[in-house]
């Protein structure tokens, strides 16, 4: 049993605020993967002293690890390879040349970045798209990085010529899933999970959803895809299906429960409230969709028909970050842009980063809020490693004479950064600690170089 000790609770957190905890509130008591207690408000636990470890956390605040909804693990060595384009020629360019030009030590060097990244930016639940080959390679380096992790082969079984390589035949990839969910789906206590991952509409033919959402044993599996990010795609599945691409995916027999959807920019009314029947997620992923300039999603509007929606930063090719930190602010200017600043609410964007996001992700029983009985996915914060923190209203009492000070979401929301995170717990695992940033560095630099130069010679065959 290990307490994070926050003494002398002078202001101490009531259940509804202990999302947040900031100094000196309340202790984080834990006991193997899992929170024992929050305390105040819940009792201490009546552990024998000798049993009980504590550590003086007093200086930090605890917050939930954030859950990336939307991440491609798989595409880090592109980072900067497609600027300047559009979705349709972005994938046909460069995204699909490089995924088919990856093999399994690329893709683990990809994934190896990326994960560093997340764990240092306190992202600690991801759900991950691969390529549609090599996704065991991926799942070893989630393995390795302890993250919480739902991933999957993408699967691509049509397309235009330029995603050739990709291209595999359904039966093929159902053949590859069940391998992989016999060696990975509930791995370390269902750390990680496999997601079926059907690319899109326009890459995936009717037999093979059907024939996937028909599958018994994958039936606990998510349905994880991408679904009116551009105008250009909405029209595509208009004319391979005679219907919107949320139509289509909603109305699929074997889907009800299960969708769980990046981007949703492109929507009328009916769209919404076929998603919402269908109890689909969305996974909006702000960064990625201004990059891109695919569109602006309406995160009110999803969420006023009830549907889930998480953040995502999605891949490295087309954000450049994979910061949850930067994906929370950049949800609330769009909000901003759409609905007016004073419809920004900094606490319903910190929760779509945590607790929506497991919701959208169908965890929400296990991780997103610090309570007792959930796993012990945390971060341990330090807001004045970052100079743009330093003097906030909440390190300086009274200095708020507008009586109009930043509240600590907004202070997290719009001045939070990975600089602030001093350590990344994952099933009461310290996975990252900023003291030790400098271990393994200068190695995962060496083999990013070289699985670059073994990607760029495979391209230039
Ligand atoms: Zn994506």
């Amino acid at each position: 049993v290990l307490v994070l000790s926050q003494p002398d609770p002078t202001r101490p957190v009531t259940h509804s605020a202990a999302d947040v905890l900031r100094p000196h509130r309340a202790d984080l008591w834990i006991e193997g993967n899992t929170i024992a207690a929050v305390s105040p408000p819940d009792p201490a636990p009546a552990w024998p002293e000798d049993e009980v470890e504590t550590r003086d956390a007093a200086e930090f605040w605890i917050l939930p690890g954030f859950v990336q909804a939307h991440v491609h693990l798989c595409q880090t060595l592109f980072r900067g390879a497609g600027e300047g384009l559009s979705l349709y020629r972005w994938l046909s360019e460069v995204i699909w040349p490089m995924e088919a030009a990856l093999e399994p030590d690329t893709i683990e060097v990809a994934a190896d970045l990326a994960l560093r990244q997340l764990l240092s930016g306190g992202s600690t639940t991801i759900l991950d798209m691969g390529t549609t080959r090599h996704t065991g390679a991926v799942l070893s380096a989630v393995a390795r990085a302890g993250i919480r992790a739902l991933s999957g082969p993408a699967l691509m079984d049509r397309g235009p010529e330029a995603a050739g390589g990709l291209i595999r035949k359904g039966s093929e990839s159902m053949a590859e899933i069940e391998d992989l969910a016999a060696q990975w789906h509930g791995y370390d206590d269902n750390r990680i999970r496999i997601a079926l991952c059907p690319r899109f509409v326009p890459s995936v033919s009717g037999g093979l959803w059907k024939e996937m959402l028909a599958r018994s044993d994958f039936a606990s599996f998510p349905v994880h895809t991408h679904c009116a990010e551009t105008e250009e795609e909405v029209a595509d599945v208009l004319s391979l299906t005679g219907r919107s691409p949320a139509a289509y995916l909603s109305s699929l027999e074997g889907a009800q429960g299960r969708l769980k959807l990046a981007h949703a920019i492109w929507l009328s009314r009916e769209d919404r409230a076929d998603m919402a029947r269908a109890a689909a997620a969305i996974l909006h992923c702000p960064g990625s969709n201004l990059k891109l300039g695919s569109g602006l999603a309406d995160v009110r509007a999803l969420r006023e028909v009830g549907l889930p929606v998480g953040l995502g930063a999605d891949g490295a090719a087309c954000n450049n970050r994979l910061d949850a930190w930067q994906e929370m602010r950049l949800a609330g200017y769009i909000q901003s842009l759409l609905r007016g600043p004073d419809a920004v609410e900094p606490a319903e964007i910190l929760r779509l980063a945590t607790v929506e996001g497991a919701k959208a992700l169908g965890l929400e029983e296990e991780i997103g809020t610090l309570r007792a009985g959930k796993r012990a996915d945390f971060l341990l914060l330090d807001p004045r490693a970052d100079d743009a923190a330093l003097g906030a209203a909440d390190e300086v009492p009274g200095s708020d004479p507008a009586g109009r000070a930043e509240t600590p979401e907004a202070m997290l929301v719009f001045t939070g950064s990975p600089a602030m995170v001093s350590e990344t717990w994952i099933d009461g695992v310290c996975r990252y600690a900023k003291r030790d940033d400098g271990e393994g560095r200068g190695e995962l630099i060496r083999r990013v170089r070289w699985a670059r130069e073994r990607l760029a010679g495979r391209l230039n065959r």
